[in-house]
């Protein structure tokens, strides 16, 4: 492709949001009449899929305490359910598997759920919450559980594929797509307002409407459009918190068990739902009985034949480091080694075992070779911003809650073509300093 002079929309980012934005903004432009999909172009500093979502884990669920995050992902799961080849997606549903110190929010979840129509089973008490898993696995054994919410909608997609999926669909509407060329800056109007071009290491690039789609490289753009750092607050308790950094960096640990994806079966043959399991029973490593933790700890996990095995993940950890530096290339050569260590593969595969016997000894198979995890850049709430800054830069910054999240892009595609969508209307920026934040559970995940 020759190097584009300008362009009407451009999209910075092709991950789910980016390539989500930009094919739904193309489709809406052609039906509407007011243009094409030659009038969206986007722009990669690498390739589609290099970033977040083509490594993610690839979990898609509606278990969320926070109502206005359970109705955007009921809305992205439909997305999901259009086309579940195209996005190489797994219906098999999510259990939330919880001890008592959860109960009552999962409770309240499964409440809500009901209300909107989203279709889950609750489970309580020990006995029962025993009883059920022993009818999909014989071999449960996990000890303190008090609740199961069984979500039978959702699941997983193939983090890769379902991010081609959605390039070739972007692509049959007439987007362009331009890789290998990094974004440095941004041109603004005389009157220091809206963005008029977009700077690249190969050039420049006009622009009437720019979408920041860039997952955890995200508070560089937002260092291109001049906006603060830190942030004032308006907390739930109505006091107020000054010099909150806007930006904050937690490390995800993923793994994959290099075993047969076959061996992780319910019962009766089929494949199991993802299974997420929080904690507060004694964990002990699997291969010598020694105490890992008494402190609360959560997994989760899937057979996953893309990955070669058992994959999952355990609760992510901040990284102690400044996140402007580790902001520049989060996945770049030159990043720091996030690589899970052998901590998590000891507590991750002792947790396998304290769930299911089948994965009693399994240790050895852990694939150690195989680079997993990443970096997730969150906000001051750990809940998405989805906004307009500068009068024509629209900001997709998900949380790290977004490889599920790919009906985001339709609405923000709706909102581009002038809809304002009230599922995006709880994330805007303004909510911090007008204290309309959300609320915030018992879960030792910060993105539950
Ligand atoms: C290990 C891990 C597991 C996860 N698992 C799940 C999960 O199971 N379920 C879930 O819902 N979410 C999960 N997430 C979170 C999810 O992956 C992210 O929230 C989501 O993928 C972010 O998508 P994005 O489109 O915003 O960004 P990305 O997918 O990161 O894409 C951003 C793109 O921007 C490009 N870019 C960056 N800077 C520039 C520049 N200067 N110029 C041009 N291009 C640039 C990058 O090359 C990249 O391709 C996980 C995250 C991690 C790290």
């Amino acid at each position: 492709m020759a190097f584009p002079e300008g362009v009407k929309y451009a999209v910075v980012g092709a991950g789910i949001h980016g390539l989500s934005t930009a094919y739904h903004l193309a489709a809406s432009l052609r039906a509407s009449g007011r243009g094409s999909g030659e009038d969206v172009l986007i722009i990669d500093k690498t390739a589609i899929a290099a970033g977040a979502s083509g490594i993610a884990c690839g979990v898609v669920r509606n278990n969320y305490f926070q109502p206005a995050m359970r109705e955007l992902m009921a809305q992205c799961v439909e997305v999901w359910e259009s086309d579940p080849k195209a996005y190489s997606y797994h219906p098999v549903g999510y259990m939330q598997i919880s001890p008592e110190s959860m109960h009552e929010d999962v409770g309240t979840i499964y409440e809500q759920q009901k209300a909107i129509g989203y279709e889950s089973t609750f489970i309580e008490g020990e006995a029962d919450s025993m009883t059920y898993m022993k009818g999909l696995f014989d071999d449960w054994q996990a000890k303190g559980i008090t609740s199961v919410l069984h979500e039978k909608k959702g699941g997983y997609a193939n983090n890769t594929a379902s991010m081609y999926g959605l390039a070739t669909k972007a692509e049959a509407e007439g987007v362009r797509i331009l890789t290998g060329v990094e974004v440095t800056g941004f041109e603004f109007a005389s009157d220091g307002g809206a963005v008029t071009a977009i700077q690249t290491d190969k050039g420049k690039i006009n622009c009437e409407y720019v979408v920041i789609a860039t997952g955890p490289w995200v508070s560089r753009f937002w260092d291109f459009l001049d906006l603060p750092r830190s942030i004032s607050i308006k907390g739930r308790d109505g006091q107020q918190h000054d010099d909150v950094a806007m930006w904050k960096y937690w490390c995800l640990e993923e793994g994959t068990l290099g075993v047969d994806p076959n061996m992780h079966k319910t019962n009766d043959g089929a494949m199991p739902p993802v299974l997420h399991v929080d904690s507060n029973a004694p964990l002990y490593a699997d291969e010598d009985g020694s105490l890992i933790t008494e402190e609360m700890w959560g997994i989760y996990y899937k057979p996953d034949f893309n990955f070669g095995g058992i994959q999952g993940g355990a609760a992510p950890y901040v990284v102690d480091q400044n996140p402007y530096e580790v902001a520049i290339d989060p996945y770049g050569p030159d990043s720091p080694d996030f690589i899970v260590g052998d901590n998590f593969i000891n507590m991750w595969c002792s947790a396998l075992a304290h769930c299911q016997k089948r994965f009693e000894g399994q240790i050895r198979y852990y694939k150690n070779t195989d680079p997993s995890g990443g970096l997730g850049c969150f906000t001051p709430d750990s809940f998405p911003v989805f906004d307009v800054f500068r009068e024509n830069a629209y900001v997709i910054a998900d949380s790290n809650h977004g490889y599920k999240m790919i009906g985001v892009g339709k609405l923000v595609a709706q909102e581009i073509m002038g809809e304002s969508s009230k599922l995006l209307e709880p994330f805007r920026f303004s909510r911090y300093a007008e204290g309309k934040l959300h609320p915030v559970s018992s879960s030792p995940f910060p993105w539950s």
